[in-house]
């Protein structure tokens, strides 16, 4: 292997920068050329590769987002597209490829393996956390370091009017981000797309909290959760409990910006030279990941295919501290 190319595809996130400048450094230290291809699957399909020296990553680890910048591709799921994609990183005389992203990004790196049987190793880039095979993805601590510290700043204001602040956190599919933020933000309450919490607990737990002198209460709602958005649910609390004071919170896509916390440097700084090595060690189709605190390299078809599931006994650490 000569010249291997980097590329970050899918939801940007924190760290994706400090893991480019990994793959980059590592790549050179192996005595290798590396090129960084922009936008992701579009810019292979495009042909957006350039050639990227110790210099291209200076002053670039304290940086949220990608400066390879993302991209979603539809291109990319036909055959010629992936094609196209192919022939430019033929002309460029690339051999293999370290992805960073989650799982869409992954099962494409997959198919293109077959068809064009270039080597790909991902590194697990998402603020999600919801990827088999690694404990933590790049991007997720310090995202749930954002949305507690902006809980933090909400509690302040629910307390002084003594209100109810439904607050929605990013999780589509899954409670990881919620749980965290709920816990180390000291919500009364956590609604995750796992597990089934009603209205008429979300209720009771209120009636509950008034009966014991509380003035204030955060709901944590991931976004989603079956009850609907932090909105909807606040409103058929509010049909319920018509007096109750509240307010919504959406906290976006400010969980996906910001400098990298120290956690996530050191994870994406390790895994990006873990990717390289795997290239070079003649790895192909596997994502780097640190399970218990080992490196492994877990098969794309695992990390796209098994569930990550969240741990249950998370969600009793709310029910106890929120007493
Ligand atoms: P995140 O978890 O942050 O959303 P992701 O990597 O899962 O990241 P996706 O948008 O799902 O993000 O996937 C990124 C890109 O991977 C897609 O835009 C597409 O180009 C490619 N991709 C996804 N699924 C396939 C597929 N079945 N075949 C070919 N390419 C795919």
């Amino acid at each position: 292997m000569n010249k291997i190319a980097v590329f970050s595809s899918g939801g940007d996130a924190p760290g994706m920068n400090a893991c480019i400048r990994a793959i980059v450094r590592s790549a050179i230290y192996n005595g290798l050329e590396v090129y960084g291809i922009r936008r992701g699957y579009s810019g292979m399909i495009k042909g957006e590769i350039f050639k990227m020296e110790s210099s291209s990553v200076s002053n670039i680890i304290q940086r949220g987002g990608t400066i390879l910048k993302s991209a979603r591709c539809k291109e990319f799921t036909t055959k010629e597209g992936r094609q196209q994609a192919y022939d430019n990183l033929k002309k460029f005389g690339i051999d293999g490829l370290v992805a960073i992203g989650g799982d869409g990004t992954f099962t494409g790196a997959n198919i293109f393996y077959e068809e064009f049987g270039i080597p790909t190793i991902g590194a697990p880039g998402t603020i999600d956390n919801d990827l088999y095979g690694t404990d933590y993805t790049i991007g997720y601590d310090t995202a749930i370091n954002t949305a507690i510290n902006a809980i933090d700043k909400i509690r302040d204001t629910a307390d002084s009017h003594e209100r109810v602040f439904f607050v929605e956190v990013m999780g589509r599919d899954s409670g990881y981000i919620a749980i965290p933020c709920a816990v180390g933000g000291g919500a009364e309450i956590v609604m995750i797309p796992e597990t089934k919490t009603t209205i008429s607990k979300v209720v009771e737990t209120l009636r509950t909290g008034w009966s014991r002198s509380k003035t204030s209460f955060i709901v944590i709602v991931a976004e989603g959760d079956e009850e609907g958005t932090a909105v909807e649910i606040a409103a058929k609390v509010q049909k319920e409990i018509p007096q109750m004071d509240a307010r919504v919170t959406i906290l976006g896509h400010v969980q996906r910006g910001g400098a990298p916390s120290a956690a996530d440097r050191m994870l994406a700084s390790q895994l990006g030279i873990a990717c390289v090595e795997g290239l070079l060690q003649g790895q192909a189709c596997v994502m780097a990941g640190i399970v218990n605190s080992q490196l492994v390299y877990t098969p794309f078809i695992d990390t796209i295919s098994k569930v990550k599931a969240i741990n249950p006994t998370m969600s009793r650490m709310i029910d106890i501290l929120s007493v």
